[in-house]
C-alpha cells in the first residue's frame, strides 16, 4: 500500500492506493501553522489509514517547497514553519520507516504521468496556474528534479516576448526580479490585468463567467491570459519539448485553455509544426495527493 500525503500551506489530504486503486476514503484536515504539530499531525493520518485497512504503507509527502539534498532542510517553502526543518529525517524516525518527499508541482506532473492526462507520454511538463505558476517534469513516469532542485519552475523566468505595453506595466515579483510569468498568469495576475485593461477589481471565476456572457473586457482579459500561456510555455517547448503540457491548480478551469493554447503555441515554438499536446488534468485537486503516494512505486 502507498500512502500520499499532501502538505499544503492550509489544508493537508491524505490517501492510500493498492494497485492504483484508492483503499480508505481520502482525508483532508486544516494545516497546523507550527512545526510539531505538523509532525503529528502526518503521524496522525498515517496511523489512521494503516488501521482502517489493516495493512502498512510506503509514505509519500507532498510539500510546497523542497528538502535541499546538501542539507536535508527545507527550502523555498510558503508554508514558512517548515522553512530550515529537517521535515524528512524527523518523519523517518517518527515513522520508523524510509520516507519520500517531494515539491507539490513534482507531485502533480507525477500523477498525471502515471495514470491521468499525461499517461502513455515519454516526457510530461505539469503545469500549476493557481494563486502561483509553478510546474514539475516527469520523464518515463520518474521526476526530474535536477541539482538545485528547480527543475519545472517557469513561473519565475520572464514573460517571454513582451510587448511595450506589457513591459511598461510589468509588475514586481516576490522574488525580487520584475516581469516574471506568475505576476501574469497567476489568479491575481490575471485580475489584475483586468483592472489594467479599465475593468472592475473581479475575482477570477467571475471575470470567466462574464467572458462566458460576452462581457467585452472580460473577453479581452481572456484572449490576452491565452496568449500570454501560449508564450510561456512555448519557451518551456523550446528547451524540453514535452510531449504532453498538463494543466492544473484553479486557473485551469477556464475550459477554453488547453484548445487555445494548441492554437496559438505554432506562433511562438521554434517549429513549423507543434506536436506537444496540451491537456486538462484528470485528477483535479487530488493530483498532488495522488503523485505524493506515488513517490513510492507500486509495490
Ligand atoms: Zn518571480
Amino acid at each position: 500500500m502507498q500512502i500520499g500525503i499532501d502538505l499544503g500551506g492550509t489544508k493537508t489530504e491524505a490517501i492510500a492506493l493498492a494497485s492504483a486503486a484508492v483503499v480508505a476514503s481520502p482525508r483532508r484536515i486544516p494545516t497546523p501553522p507550527d512545526y510539531a504539530a505538523t509532525l503529528d499531525a502526518i503521524a496522525g493520518l498515517v496511523a489512521e489509514l494503516e488501521s482502517e485497512t489493516g495493512r502498512s504503507g510506503t509514505v509519500g509527502i507532498g510539500i510546497p517547497g523542497v528538502v535541499a539534498h546538501a542539507t536535508g532542510l527545507v527550502k523555498n517553502a510558503n508554508s514558512t514553519w517548515l522553512i530550515g526543518r529537517p521535515l524528512q529525517a524527523d518523519l523517518e524516525a517518527r515513522l520508523a520507516r524510509p520516507v519520500r518527499v517531494a515539491n507539490d508541482a513534482n507531485c502533480f506532473a507525477l500523477s498525471e504521468a502515471i495514470d491521468g492526462a499525461g499517461r502513455g507520454f515519454e516526457t510530461v511538463f505539469g503545469v500549476i496556474l493557481g494563486t502561483g505558476v509553478g510546474g514539475g517534469i516527469a520523464i518515463r513516469q520518474r521526476i526530474h528534479e535536477g541539482p538545485n532542485q528547480v527543475a519545472g519552475e517557469w513561473g519565475h523566468n520572464q514573460l517571454p516576448w513582451m510587448t511595450g505595453e506589457e513591459r511598461a506595466a510589468a509588475p514586481p515579483c516576490y522574488c525580487g526580479k520584475w516581469g516574471c510569468v506568475e505576476t501574469f498568469l497567476s489568479g491575481p495576475g490575471f485580475e489584475l490585468d483586468h483592472v489594467r485593461l479599465g475593468g472592475a477589481r473581479r475575482s477570477s471565476p467571475d471575470i470567466v463567467r462574464g467572458a462566458a456572457a460576452a462581457d467585452t473586457l472580460a473577453l479581452l482579459a481572456m484572449r490576452r491570459y491565452e496568449d500570454r500561456l501560449a508564450r510561456g510555455l512555448a519557451a518551456v517547448v523550446n528547451l524540453l519539448d514535452p510531449d504532453a503540457i498538463v494543466l492544473g491548480g484553479g486557473m485551469s478551469n477556464l475550459p477554453s485553455l488547453p484548445a487555445a493554447v494548441s492554437a496559438l503555441l505554432p506562433r511562438y515554438v521554434f517549429s513549423d509544426t507543434v506536436l506537444t499536446e496540451v491537456l486538462l488534468n484528470a485528477h483535479g485537486d487530488s493530483s498532488g495527493v495522488r503523485g505524493a503516494a506515488w513517490l513510492w512505486p507500486a509495490g
